[in-house]
């Protein structure tokens, strides 16, 4: 009989959510669960949070992007069932909303690697920050609304 190659151990557990600079606590968040819940193309608002999140970089290359040349990308495309969620939604360069298409995120990132466009470094980051997307760990701050 044999012993799998590898067994590797889970990360450990993270109680705290990072956004760029801010951390905050996840149970401190009264409106968690609207938020798994909201479709964020939904308003101007909505996907303003995510733009906002990114900080006019784009989440796949790292370009600082104009405002007015970012777009929204699904993660998981929504051919493949991607939903409108925050942790599958991210702001990104035309070009790269171009390029990515229908392609898994992982692929595209290591494909701008290849063409020198990130650092191992930086890929390490964007495949990290990917699995920190997906796991819901990248919060966008809710638009402040009138109630
Ligand atoms: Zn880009």
């Amino acid at each position: 009989m044999r012993l799998p190659d590898r067994v590797r151990a889970l990360p450990p557990a993270q109680p705290i959510a990072r956004l760029g600079n801010q951390a905050y606590p996840l149970s401190a968040n009264p409106s968690a669960s609207a938020l798994e819940a909201t479709d964020f193309l939904k308003t101007w608002a909505l996907r303003k949070t995510i733009f906002d999140r990114e900080g006019g970089i784009c989440f796949y290359c790292l370009r600082h992007t104009p405002a007015n040349v970012q777009c929204l990308d699904h993660v998981v495309p929504r051919a493949r069932f991607g939903r409108n969620s925050y942790r599958n939604l991210v702001a990104c360069c035309m070009e790269c909303n171009f390029r990515k298409s229908d392609r898994p995120a992982q692929d595209f990132l290591r494909s701008l690697y290849r063409k020198g466009r990130l650092t191992a470094a930086e890929l390490d980051r964007r495949l990290r920050a990917l699995k920190d997307l997906a796991a819901g760990r990248l919060r966008p701050i809710p638009p402040i609304s009138a109630g």
